[in-house]
C-alpha cells in the first residue's frame, strides 16, 4: 500500500487535479477536517460554521458538510486537516477539491 502511494505521487494522470491536470480553481477556499474517505476519490469534510444567533446574542455552532474530490497525487486519511477549492462541477455532488493536506 505504501509502495503503491509513492508512484501515485511521482506520476499524476487525474485530469482533475488542480496540480498536474487542468482542473482550475475559482471562488471560495475552505478549511475543513475530513470526516469520511470511503471511496478512493471521493471525501466528506466538515467546516465549521460560527453562526450568531441575534435573539440570544450568543454565537451557535454549526456545521457543513461538503462532498470533495480527492487527486491521486494526494493521500488524505480520515481525520486529516485539509485545504479546499471551490472548482468546476466534477460530479452530482462535487464541486470542491482537496489542494492541500494541512
Ligand atoms: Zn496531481
Amino acid at each position: 500500500m505504501a509502495s503503491k502511494n509513492s508512484i501515485d505521487q511521482t506520476v499524476c494522470t487525474d485530469k482533475n487535479c488542480p496540480i498536474h491536470g487542468s482542473l482550475s480553481t475559482r471562488g471560495s477556499v475552505k478549511k475543513g477536517l475530513v470526516r469520511s474517505k470511503k471511496l478512493a476519490s471521493m471525501a466528506v469534510v466538515e467546516i465549521p460554521i460560527l453562526s450568531k444567533v441575534k435573539k440570544y446574542e450568543r454565537s451557535a455552532k454549526r456545521r457543513s458538510r461538503i462532498h470533495v474530490h480527492v487527486p491521486s497525487c494526494l493521500n488524505v486519511k480520515e481525520g486529516d486537516d485539509v485545504e479546499i477549492s471551490e472548482c468546476k462541477k466534477i460530479s452530482k455532488t462535487k464541486s470542491f477539491v482537496v489542494t492541500k493536506v494541512l
